[in-house]
């Protein structure tokens, strides 16, 4: 077994370091998955290991994994979106140095995360390149899923679908190699949905732990005051927010009535926000039932329809007026 320092996915890391060693390499390819679940970290490993000078890649140690790890070794290149947007500028840089011999290493690689924010003809610069690209490069892609981008791009790839890694890994990793007391750590775990980088990320993001308390304290409002203008109220605060802000309270208030309902049908062990058992309790015991699924079915329709340009505010009211008491 590969020692790489990735959390999860051992299948895919002995599959890349198999064929390090076999020396066959693909010219193309696509890591997908769900965001932090490891793809640009599963990139970053294997690029290290394909330029790395040492007797069994990644050594870790040489200097070209040290520049790896650093940023600075001159054959690999990452490119992610700006604002949230993959130019056309971006692909033709790479494109350009894609046709350059490597500095350094027998190899040249090129990481470009979030494809599915690929400008369209950033999507089509990148296509010229791979369809006939030079013996030394190595280009790795990802993306939520294969659908999310150029089917043209795809086929051109030798596709590596990242699964969500179950919580036990998380949570021993995060305990061994972060240091995360036990109990954080499952926290963590469990509210990561299998997803590693997110609850890296999140071990230091105050904003998303107050994010989280809000979250629980709306709820407690719902629960006790019913009041149409308390709910109003909140609805009109929200769709005011910031956007990813929004999305992400949407998510954690669907984690909590879900949270809720699992105790309700008798799985308190399955439930996320595993350091809040009482107040979920308390809650599970006062919604009916069916209520808490119905809000759960018109939070997750509301959370589709804000991708689109809907009325956001007329959403929130009305999803805000239906939440259980
Ligand atoms: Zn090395």
């Amino acid at each position: 077994m590969t020692s790489w320092p990735i959390i999860g996915h051992t299948w895919a890391v002995d599959l890349l370091a198999r064929s390090i060693k076999s020396g066959h390499i693909s010219h193309a390819y696509l890591f997908t998955g769900p965001e932090g679940v490891g793809k640009t970290t599963l990139a970053r490993v294997f690029a290290q290991a394909l330029l790395c000078e040492g007797e069994e890649p990644s050594c870790g140690e040489c200097r070209s994994c040290r520049h790896v790890a650093a940023g600075v070794h001159p054959d690999m290149r990452l490119v992610e979106p700006q604002e949230g947007l993959l130019r056309v500028e971006q692909v033709r840089e790479v494109t350009r140095e894609v046709s350059r011999r490597p500095v350094e290493a027998r190899r040249r690689v090129f990481i470009l995360t979030h494809m599915e924010r690929a400008h369209p003809a950033a999507a089509n610069a990148l296509l010229k390149t791979l369809e006939e690209p030079p013996a030394h490069v190595v280009i790795i892609l990802t993306a939520p899923a294969e659908e999310a981008i150029l089917s043209t791009l795809v086929s051109r790839c030798r596709v590596m679908a990242l699964r969500p890694v179950p919580e036990e890994e998380i949570r021993r990793a995060l305990e061994e190699r972060w240091g995360e007391p036990p109990e954080r750590a499952r926290l963590l775990a469990r509210l990561s949905g299998g997803r590693p980088g997110w609850a890296i990320r999140a071990r230091e993001d105050e904003a998303f732990w107050a994010l989280r308390d809000t979250a629980f304290d709306l709820v407690a409002t719902f629960a006790q005051n019913g009041t149409r203008w308390v709910r109003l109220e909140a609805a009109e605060q929200w769709s005011r927010a910031d956007r990813e802000k929004r999305e992400t309270l949407l998510s954690l208030l669907q984690l909590i009535y879900r949270d809720t309902l699992v105790i309700q049908e008798g799985e308190p062990d399955a439930i996320r926000n595993v350091d809040k058992e009482e107040v979920l309790a308390e809650w599970a015991e006062r919604f009916p039932r069916d209520k808490v699924r119905e809000f759960i079915r018109r939070l997750m329709d509301v959370q589709q329809y804000m991708q689109k340009n809907i009325n956001v505010r007329l959403a929130l009211d009305v999803l805000f007026l239906s939440a259980p008491r």
